[in-house]
């Protein structure tokens, strides 16, 4: 079986995991310095916190801007669930705005109508690794005065416009699932610009103790501490730094080789009748090519976008689906207007499949993929009866 995603392991990698372990120190501390200033370096120099997720980053993102009941978050419902569940967590409410048909990434134009008087936060998904319209995004959340809290679980070395993604928001957080771009086994990323809002979040992550747990714990700091808030038990731990290092040095190579297999199933996939990749974004932006989404013209076929998954898992080729809509789920649907308030989320998600993608993919892969693809596509095209149905050429 192809899967959708694997991590890309080396020695280098292996050897500092063992060296971490070899040190006796496997809680949060040198290994998760050195790691947050190493992609501190690479989003302008921002304090970056490392996390035990990506969730965890951002929930404590939107705790240590102080978002909370009342205010509401404008989010995208292509996402995975933790973007959405996490402003839940912090008392606030989430409200979806529709999603561009050829990105999938949030649409300004429904971002914009869906500000109100209680916003208080604008939260898009760089969805796949390309960058939002952060020009139009960036311009709402000033115009409006509310917060830019940025999902770059899949964008971790894209660019918008030469600007690091991390460098852009008022927060960014980065997921280093085993999946992701970069990996810690599990992990993330928070990145802030406010230095005040970093100290918070510092203090939120280890349990909301007044001091630097790492200056405690290795005994330089003093034996008594102060608990001034309820935090969370949220930090990377250096067993995850020491792989995320390796990783980090790694990432602009293993991103090189995602975008040149993209390129290839673009190539590819120029052949494939009934199927679509993502628009691309323009060329002054870097996308980080996470995930290699397409959407199918179902109409053609006499199956859903669910079996043609089973068939392409069937036949080895471990495809998946990019997301579920949140509004379409059991926790969000109460939470959304009556009707379909996000059609171009709900027909994307009818359409939408993700094919194999990672660094370690060869490129006879890509081939293997499209020529089953195009077998299971051929095999489940409407027959002839179907077309015979159809109003005839005048
Ligand atoms: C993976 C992912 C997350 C969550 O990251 P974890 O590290 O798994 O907690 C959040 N949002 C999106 C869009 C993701 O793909």
């Amino acid at each position: 079986m192809l899967p959708y995603a694997r991590p890309s392991i080396t020695d280098a990698e292996i050897a500092e995991v063992e060296a971490c372990l070899r040190s006796g120190w496997l809680a949060t501390g040198p290994r998760t310095a050195r790691f947050e200033a190493a992609l501190g370096e690479q989003v302008g120099g921002l304090p970056v916190l490392g996390t035990c997720s990506g969730t965890a980053a951002l929930h404590l993102a939107l705790a240590a801007l102080g978002i909370g009941p009342g205010d509401e978050v404008i989010t995208s419902p292509m996402t995975w669930v933790s973007t959405a569940n996490v402003i839940l967590h912090v008392g606030a409410t989430p409200v979806f705005a529709d999603i561009e048909a050829t990105t999938l990434n949030l649409d300004p134009a429904a971002v914009a109508a869906a500000v109100g008087p209680r916003t208080r936060c604008i939260l898009p998904v760089h969805f796949g690794g390309a960058p939002c319209d952060m020009d139009a995004l960036e311009g709402l959340a000033r115009e409006h005065d509310v917060l830019l809290v940025e999902d770059a679980a899949h964008a971790l070395g894209a660019a918008y416009a030469g600007r690091p993604i991390g460098s852009i928001g008022d927060a960014t957080m980065f997921s280093f699932h085993p999946a992701k771009n970069l990996t810690t086994g599990e992990g993330g990323a928070l990145v802030l610009r406010d230095a005040a809002v970093a100290a918070r979040a510092a203090r939120l992550r280890y349990h909301g103790i007044a001091q630097d747990p790492g200056a405690r714990s290795s005994g330089r700091g003093p034996a008594s501490y102060d608990v001034v808030e309820a935090g969370f038990k949220y930090a990377m731990s250096d067993l995850q730094a020491a792989l995320g290092l390796v990783q980090l040095a790694r990432l602009k190579e293993m991103n090189r080789r995602r975008a040149e297999l993209a390129a290839l199933y673009l190539d590819r996939l120029a052949d494939v009748a009934g199927v679509a990749p993502l628009a691309l974004p323009d060329a002054r932006h870097r996308h980080a090519w996470h995930l290699m989404v397409v959407r199918v013209e179902i109409e053609r076929l006499r199956v859903e976008r669910d079996d043609l998954v089973g068939r392409l898992r069937e036949a080895g080729i471990g495809a998946g689906v990019h997301f579920v809509p949140l509004h379409l789920q059991t926790l969000y649907r109460p939470l959304v207007p009556a009707g379909d308030a996000f059609p171009v989320a709900t027909d994307a998600h009818r359409r939408i499949l993700t094919l194999p993608l990672f660094p370690d993919m060869e490129t006879s892969d890509v081939d293997r993929v499209i020529e089953v693809l195009t077998r299971i596509l051929r095999e489940t095209e409407r027959g002839t009866a179907a077309r015979a149905a159809a109003p005839a050429e005048a």
